[in-house]
């Protein structure tokens, strides 16, 4: 069966010591996970390994890093590299929020290197897609979408894409507490497991997690999270409450 995931994005918030607050307030609350479900904690880098020690008790929590090189190492002032993070134990980056691609110009051409990176040392993509609100009133985002996935991940093995993790992301829903429809969520959802299937077969869509996010909160993630194709969810603000996440975690089907 595939996992059902609760993905936290921190985003560039938080001092250390808040962020290892909330980890302790997340870690007391009354959360249950089974074994095909986990939570991953997109955290910034400098509180990578911090934020990994208190988990490490957790057989179902990880820490993710938010971003990784393109490039695998060398004169690349401030960057970080997936061979960096494989040694420090992080064993999850997200690549290609929305953020990212906008604000730092990655295009999915860059992304597929990254994902190369990430799987040259053993980390597990989470690949962000998602359409503005252009394209959105265009109706024209199953295509746009379909486009993201092949041009950053169709060069890749059944193996790798085996158990791989896409969190569907529309950007107009993206910290604008605008969320997606259930019913909008579970189409989008099912389309990609769809263009998943055409060119990778039925039994590897089957087994990748498709997370939504966008404006996921405590009150609307079982109702999203109910959905047929939907397996759970990438959660910016809301991850910064620790009773919020643990809902949305308690939430996971
Ligand atoms: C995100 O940052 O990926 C996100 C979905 O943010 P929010 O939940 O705040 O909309």
């Amino acid at each position: 069966m595939r996992k059902q995931i609760a993905a936290a994005n921190w985003k560039m918030n938080l001092t250390l010591q808040q962020a290892e607050q909330l980890t302790n307030d997340l870690l007391s609350t009354n959360h249950k996970m089974g074994v095909e479900q986990l939570a991953i904690l997109a955290v910034p880098f400098p509180y990578l390994t911090s934020i990994q020690a208190r988990l490490k008790n957790n057989a179902n929590m990880f820490v993710a890093a938010q971003n990784c090189a393109a490039t695998k190492n060398g004169a690349y002032t401030g960057e970080t590299s997936t061979e960096m993070l494989e040694s420090i134990g992080v064993q999850y980056v997200l690549i290609g929020h929305s953020e990212r691609r906008e604000y730092y110009n990655e295009t999915n051409s860059i992304l597929t290197e990254k994902v190369n990176r990430a799987f040259e040392n053993n980390i597990h993509p989470v690949f962000c897609c998602g359409e503005s609100l252009n394209i959105r009133e265009a109706g024209t985002q199953n295509s746009y979408v379909e486009t993201q996935l092949k041009e950053s991940l169709f060069h890749l093995n059944k193996d790798q894409m085996n158990g791989f993790i896409i969190a569907y992301e529309p950007i107009w829903a993206i910290g604008t507490g605008r969320t997606a429809s259930s019913d909008q969520a579970q189409q989008m959802h099912e389309h990609i497991r769809n263009v998943i299937a055409i060119q990778f077969g039925d039994e590897i869509a089957a087994s990748i997690s498709i997370l939504y996010g966008g404006s996921v909160k405590a009150a609307n993630a079982a109702d999203i999270f109910s959905k047929p194709d939907v397996d759970g969810g990438l959660v910016g603000g809301a991850s910064l409450i620790a009773a919020d996440f643990a809902t949305i975690i308690n939430s996971l089907k």
